[in-house]
């Protein structure tokens, strides 16, 4: 049995730093659980390379990982610039649409969205490149916005314009998105998830459900919350999305920052209530991105995820860009096995089961908490059970959830505690038993003596009814 079974995931982000196949490899075989790819910053070349790389590394090394694309919403951003615009304190600044032109002779930049002047009120805070460049707008035309700067800084090309508590009348998803989307169902064991980025409301879950269900993808969708309408309709976005990314990145700009880890500590609540996995995102480890080792308070912001019980930890330009992006890999692997063995929470008690299968699970969570050694098994072709029995959080329990389909496989990588394994079901569930625990002792998951709570279909006089049964490793 390993000395130390992590529950919390790791998610890393691809760019230059990473994307070669050696890299790759070093990262799966640290123990990274998905691996995202970023549309904002990819091509369709690139894109195709590194799936074929990721699937090629994980059949190698036996370990597979899943892979999630993450599209950009509707996102605003200014145009390219053949050089860096200086802006001082008080200078103005026009916003023009693109297929205008500017109508001041100071300095001017284009936006791709054309509804921005109409958007957009007088007075209004417009925050440009991640919130480094705050403007107020005091005029507008039907084509522009006139700002005054308010934070001194260079506009560089294609910066990303947040514009807290405005409701912009952009499409859920964006042409591009659907492009990225199609081109990525369509390569051989595609994409597992798909994250999309400044969700509002339930409907754009359900705009991005049809998009895929219409190709016949299955990939599982991830909500990106990341502004004001979003954390309004929190709710009904958790129960629409298969789980949620706490975007920290855009949250802590189009909200007041002091209130983000107040947001955070929400999100995971209602996760939590309705049993779906949850991401904290961004900055997690961002120091790491120039140097080895982590600052202290992000060893601190680190550890609150982890005692939150979050499903998973992401990790951005640490691994995108960053000249470290193996030790911050390891890193969050150091501070996860640190830190879990002394969160000792009893079952998730916000949790709300609905099926009577499910509240089996609860029962089976508690059993194996009140067992010394012990684990889970649980077999399943949908995912359901494994991922209602992350959500329960039996702390200090591993979950091995087998299922024979590969995808459902790949996509079990992301709910906490869950441990997923692929192989073929027999007719016989007993078969089917024994060739897990078979499984299980040759990969030294588990020793003589362990308890292991085996959640199961059982034939009882030709019928198959549901079973919670104990077993102990010989
Ligand atoms: C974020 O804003 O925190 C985030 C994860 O999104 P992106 O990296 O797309 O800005």
């Amino acid at each position: 049995m390993p000395s130390y079974y992590r529950h919390t995931k790791i998610i890393a982000t691809l760019g230059p730093a990473t994307d070669a196949p050696e890299m790759l490899e070093k990262l799966i075989r640290e123990g990274v659980d998905i691996l995202r790819l970023n549309m904002a910053h990819t091509t369709p070349e690139w894109v195709a390379d590194t799936i074929g790389h990721i699937r090629a590394v994980s059949e190698k090394v036996d370990r597979h990982v899943a892979v999630l694309m993450d599209v950009k919403g509707p996102e605003i951003r200014t145009a390219r610039l053949s050089e860096n615009i200086p802006l001082e304190l008080g200078d103005s600044l026009e916003f023009y649409i693109e297929s205008s032109q500017p109508t001041s002779q100071g300095k001017a930049v284009s936006v791709n969205y054309p509804g921005l002047p109409e958007d957009v009120q007088i007075g209004a805070t417009v925050l440009v490149d991640s919130g480094l460049l705050r403007m107020k707008v005091v005029r507008k035309t039907a084509t522009s916005l006139f700002c005054e700067v308010l934070t001194s800084g260079s506009l560089g090309s294609k910066r990303h314009i947040n514009l807290p508590g405005v409701h912009v009348n952009l499409p859920s998803l964006t042409a591009k998105d659907e492009a990225d989307l199609e081109h990525g169902i369509g390569l051989p064991s595609g994409i597992d998830f798909v994250a999309l980025s400044f969700v509002r409301q339930a409907e754009d879950i359900a705009t991005l459900r049809r998009f895929l269900t219409e190709r016949g993808s299955r990939a599982r969708i991830i909500a990106k919350i990341e502004d004001q309408a979003g954390v309004r309709n929190m709710e009904e976005i958790v129960s629409a999305a298969d789980g949620i990314m706490v975007a920290r990145g855009d949250l802590g700009i189009e909200i007041a920052y002091p209130k983000l880890p107040l947001v955070q500590r929400e999100m995971v609540a209602s996760c939590q209530a309705q049993g779906k996995p949850v991401i904290i995102a961004t900055h997690l480890l961002e120091s790491m991105i120039t140097s080895p080792m982590p600052t202290r308070a992000e060893i601190s912001d680190v550890s609150n995820a982890i005692r939150e019980q979050a499903d998973a930890v992401m990790l951005s330009g640490e691994t995108t860009t960053g000249r470290y992006p193996l030790e911050a890999v390891q890193t969050m692997k150091e501070i996860i096995e640190s830190i879990e063995p002394s969160v000792r929470h009893p079952l998730n008690k916000r949790i709300q089961l609905h099926e009577p299968k499910a509240k089996m699970l609860r029962s089976a969570a508690v059993l194996a908490q009140e067992l010394g050694k012990s684990g889970i098994v649980v077999f399943s072709r949908s995912g359901f059970l494994p991922y209602v029995l992350g959500a329960l959080r039996p702390c200090g329990r591993p979950i091995f959830a087998f299922t024979d389909d590969a995808e459902i496989f790949r996509q079990l990588t992301l709910p906490w505690g869950v441990e997923p394994f692929h192989m073929p079901f027999c007719e016989n569930p007993e078969d089917t038993i024994l060739d897990a625990l078979a499984y299980l002792k040759r990969g030294d998951w588990v020793e003589p003596g362990t308890w292991l709570v085996v959640i199961t279909n059982a034939l009882a006089h030709e019928r198959v009814i549901d079973t919670l049964q104990l077993r102990q490793v010989e």
